[in-house]
């Protein structure tokens, strides 16, 4: 006997009615079997890919020797009944993992979210604070629109909550010399009350059936006696009936290196992704900003080293009169390609070089002269190596339900904290349908298995559904219906 709340609300993923191609429709159709790369094993429990084929996975394996593996991986299959308890893993705690488990736990699912996390969850939405003056920055995520009314509704309740206000700070586009052109203020701009990564940290606090591991980095996963078992360096880390994979880059590809999921794997190595460069300055005094404006926020144009900045002190201390004035600069993503070094281990060297070419930039966008921009009191340099995405499926989300696992991410339809918050919406309710289903017919859950890939435009630090000037491109391949 299931266990589940049967919703009636339940969503279930369509394909939409043929579209009027256009740059990101045309090469999409749901796929609703699955074709492995060989012949899959089917007996009752989970079957572990043959030892000939099966390779422990390892943090040292060569980008080479990964992608082999990815390629000559058998498949799993799960052929069991789905358990009436079933206990889904989340491997990742941004936007996208966190949405997934809260919307499991509307529908009656359990799950544990691992994250790497040192300080908090939210990955890409993260917000360092120094004390005492206090010194506060968003160091990724920036700010959100709302486009979709499925998130418009979280983001009512986050509001109700408190964790998220409007931002009525002027935002708009910088052009090298200083010219500033506002946006409207339409629509809204929301940020976290207290920064992002605090509202990652809050929104799974209404949940009874989602348990947090962290800091957790789950360096494997394997298919045994009909179920995930995962493991931090060895270390065991519990077994799931279904996982979900709520992250990328080179983490990922080497956690579906040897997982037994070809399909998933070769999917998330068709993702690419910008890498780029995060300045944190805090100055004694305000920064010289020309014209009439005085803007919070604005995407630079014509600058090689930045393509936004923001006052961050203005943004979350609004209140606050004095005090130092926090700036979050980004780099352009042409900028951080030519400045890549490994980013858990930046030469001292780069850090710098990085920084005097930020700051450079800073002057040049602003118009002042060379070498007149007072020195930062307090800076740090970070790169966010998997950045955001330059390509995408154009899928809310990725499920091989024969190897009882998918993926989540802004990357499967745009990138933005909008689509990451969709993407978990979308990867829970498909998966609690299928667990509801007993999993007795899988190839009806297949989902974003074989979709190709189309170029992911927008400004260099990610699409804003909403603002007139990024042209938003409509995506949306498959709807969720009621
Ligand atoms: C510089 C920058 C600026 C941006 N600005 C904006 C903006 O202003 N507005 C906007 O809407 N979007 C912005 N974005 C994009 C936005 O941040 C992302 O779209 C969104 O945060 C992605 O969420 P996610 O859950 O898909 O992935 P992530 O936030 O990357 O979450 C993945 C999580 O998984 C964890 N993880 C990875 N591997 C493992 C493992 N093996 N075990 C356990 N945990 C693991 C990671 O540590 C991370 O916490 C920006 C992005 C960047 C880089």
């Amino acid at each position: 006997m299931s266990t589940f709340i049967s919703s009636s609300s339940s969503l279930i993923l369509q394909p939409l009615k043929p579209q009027k191609p256009s740059k990101f429709t045309k090469a999409k159709t749901l796929t609703l079997t699955i074709k492995s790369t060989s012949e899959p094993k089917t007996t009752k429990n989970a079957q572990k890919p043959s030892s000939r084929n099966r390779r422990r996975s390892s943090y040292g394996t060569s980008r080479r020797s990964a992608l082999k593996k990815t390629f000559t991986q058998e498949q799993v299959q799960f052929t069991a009944p789905v358990s009436s308890d079933p206990h889904v893993g989340i491997i990742g705690g941004g936007m996208a993992g966190l949405v997934c488990a809260l919307s499991l736990d509307k529908r009656g699912v359990k799950s544990t979210v691992f994250d790497t996390g040192n300080h908090g969850l939210g990955g890409r939405m993260g917000t360092r604070m120094i004390g005492p003056q206090p010194l506060i920055f968003d160091h990724a995520a920036q700010f959100f629109t709302v486009n979709d009314s499925r998130f418009g509704q979280l983001v009512a309740g986050w509001l109700e909550r408190g964790l998220v206000k409007q931002w009525e700070g002027v935002i708009g586009e910088l052009e090298v010399g200083g010219k500033f052109s506002p946006f409207p203020s339409s629509p809204p701009r929301y940020i976290g009350a207290n920064g992002m990564r605090p509202l990652a940290d809050s929104l799974l606090a209404q949940t009874s059936m989602v348990n947090v591991v962290r800091p957790c980095w789950i360096s494997t996963l394997e298919p045994f006696n009909g179920m995930w078992h995962l493991s931090e360096n060895g270390k065991p880390r519990g077994q799931f009936d279904v996982v979900i994979i709520a992250h990328n880059g080179k983490c990922a590809n080497r956690l579906l290196g040897s997982s037994g999921l070809p399909l998933i794997a070769r999917q998330m190595k068709r993702l690419e992704l910008s890498s780029i460069w995060a300045l944190l300055a805090a100055f004694e005094d305000p920064l010289p900003i020309a014209g009439a404006v005085t803007f919070e926020g604005a995407f630079v144009k014509g600058v090689d080293s930045l393509s936004w900045m923001a006052n961050n002190s203005a943004k979350l201390l609004s209140s606050r009169r004095d005090g130092p004035h926090c700036w979050t600069f980004f780099s352009t993503a042409a900028f951080g390609k030519r400045n890549k070094v490994p980013q858990e281990n930046i030469p001292t060297a780069t850090a710098e070089k990085v920084k005097t070419g930020m700051l450079q930039g800073v002057e040049a966008a602003l118009g002042l002269p060379n070498c007149s921009l007072q020195k930062p009191i307090y800076t740090r340099v970070q790169l966010w190596g998997a950045a955001l995405p330059t390509n995408t499926p154009g899928i809310p989300c990725i499920f091989d339900p024969h190897g009882r696992a998918g993926i989540c991410g802004d990357w499967l339809s745009d990138s933005s904290l909008e689509s990451a918050a969709l993407s978990g919406l979308a990867l829970a309710n498909h998966i609690a349908d299928y667990l509801e289903s007993g999993g007795v017919h899988p190839e009806e859950f297949a989902v974003g298995l074989h979709n190709e890939f189309c170029t992911l435009e927008g400004h260099d630090i990610g699409q804003f559904p909403g603002l007139e000037s990024v042209g938003k491109q409509e995506i949306q391949a498959y709807e969720l219906t009621t």
